[in-house]
């Protein structure tokens, strides 16, 4: 097996997996971290960015998008690495419930990357700034630089550059957000902010909120900001129906999406009704974004497609040199970064072999043929949802790892329907039990 030198960009829940995986297969890794701390994501920042709508390109980049009450969207049980379960802890500072708090993940995380070894390998405070091909009298070769600063550091004598066999991306995604379009927009008087700004619900006292989208931040944060607010009203692209006051609350409804903004202040929803609006907050999702990437194109992200990715991993024409984890979505994050990681790490050991580059392309074709054939927009590419499954097993599969346990996928489909059945309650109130036992099952092999 041939050990190479691998640079992994990130030092997320992503990052921290993919150094795992790459160092036990037997390769040289360094890590390059922008924060001070692993964790990515989980690393909570009150402070916001400038723009909240996030559109200035100079604005300074908070990394994180939690909010200050943010509680997981699904049980700790599924959500762990395999052989390091995300078990409950009961000490001081620790969340032991089945959805814990933000900082409980964070714990977790931090305690992997102790438990493993990994901190000596991460380089903190430290930005990627480019990556791309080695050039050597003009000539083409098949390594790649890496140019990375440090934090405070100014000047361009002070930019490091080394050189790797392998880079491996693990930025994260949930930083760079999607803002909703809306006609007339412009000229709207009201405040408007994205989710990844919002923190707490205290701003929004006494003020007549619109929250457009339909996911897990859309209902926690209109739920939260209820309590503060005179009105939420809650729109999504998804709903089609006449204005309903939200059952068992007095000031939140919902609406269909938004027609268009008017200068007196008011929207207009396409359901008919007419709302006087303070402030608009986009739960609208986030861009694909890696800004150090010069790669003349070779992968480029169109509408959120980041493309052309053979199994949202490799690039064909730079594969394996070149890798993603953590691109899809509506994917178990973590036990999916682990297994995507180990697929990484034996194909750029030798113990995998990937197929050729004309292979590759032709199976990236097809997937695209077959989304276009069911009219999924491009920006659906990355969204497993139902195929997470059979994704999970063929990476499984390819890679020589074991599949996903029966309980886990159950779990998981059985948090779904819970979310759908109880949207209020679902991080308390359950009925799963019978899967929970299965999982101590499997737990046990791995606390001794
Ligand atoms: P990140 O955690 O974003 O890590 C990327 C890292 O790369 C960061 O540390 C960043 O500083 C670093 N980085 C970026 N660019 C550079 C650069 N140029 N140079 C150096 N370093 C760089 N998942 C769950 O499993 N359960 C949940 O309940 C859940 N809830 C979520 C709620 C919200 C609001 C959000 C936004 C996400 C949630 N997720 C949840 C998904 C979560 O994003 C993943 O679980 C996972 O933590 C993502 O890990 P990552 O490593 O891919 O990205």
């Amino acid at each position: 097996m041939v050990s190479r030198k691998v640079a992994v960009i990130g030092a997320g829940a992503a990052g921290l997996a993919a150094s795992r995986e790459l160092r036990r297969e037997g390769h040289a890794v360094v890590v390059f971290e922008r924060s001070d701390r692993v964790g990515g994501v989980w690393l909570y920042n009150s402070n916001v960015e400038s723009d909240p709508l996030g559109l200035d390109p100079s604005r300074a980049i908070i990394h994180s998008s939690l909010y200050e009450s943010l509680r997981t969207n699904l049980p700790r049980e599924v959500m762990g690495f395999r052989d390091y379960p995300f078990v409950a802890q009961v000490k001081d500072g620790r969340d032991p419930r089945r959805y814990p708090h933000h900082s409980e993940v964070l714990h977790y995380l931090e305690d992997f990357a102790n438990h493993f070894g990994l901190l000596e390998l991460i380089q903190f405070e430290t930005e990627v700034i480019y990556v791309g091909l080695l050039v050597e009298e003009e000539e083409l070769k098949n390594n790649w630089v890496v140019r990375s600063k440090k934090k405070g550091e100014v000047s361009s004598s002070s930019v490091a550059h080394d050189v790797f066999d392998a880079v491996v991306v693990c930025c994260g995604h949930f930083t760079q957000p999607n803002i909703a379009e809306i006609p007339g927009i412009d000229a709207w008087p009201g405040k408007q902010l994205h989710s990844h700004s919002y923190r707490v619900p205290e701003p929004f006292s006494g003020q007549v909120v619109l929250v457009i989208g339909n996911k897990a931040s859309a209902a926690d944060i209109s739920k939260e900001i209820c309590t503060v607010a005179k009105e939420v009203h809650v729109a999504s692209r998804s709903t089609n129906i006449i204005p309903t006051k939200m059952f068992g609350s007095n000031n939140v409804w919902h609406h269909s999406m938004v027609k268009c903004a008017h200068e007196d202040g008011t929207l207009a929803f396409l359901d008919g009704s007419l709302v006087c609006v303070d402030v608009i907050v986009h739960c609208t999702g986030y861009k694909y974004n890696f800004p150090f990437l010069d790669i003349s194109n070779t992968v480029t992200v169109d509408d959120n497609r980041v493309g052309p990715l053979y199994k949202h991993i490799f690039p064909p024409k730079l594969a394996p040199g070149l890798s993603f984890i953590g691109i899809p979505l509506m994917a178990l994050p973590i036990p999916t970064f682990e297994l995507q990681s180990n697929w990484v790490a034996g194909v750029l050991s030798g113990r995998i072999s990937l197929p050729s580059e004309d292979e590759m392309i032709e199976d990236v074709e097809a997937f695209y043929f077959q989304l276009k054939a069911a009219a999924i927009p491009k920006r659906f590419t990355h969204l497993l949802a139902k195929k997470q499954f059979d994704y999970s097993d063929w990476v499984s599969a390819e890679s020589g790892c074991q599949p996903w346990e029966q309980w886990r996928k159950q779990m998981y489909k059985e948090g779904g329907k819970n979310f759908i059945a109880r949207p209020e309650t679902y991080r308390d109130e359950w009925e799963d039990e019978d899967l929970i036992v299965q999982v101590h099952e499997t737990f046990s092999q791995y606390l001794l």
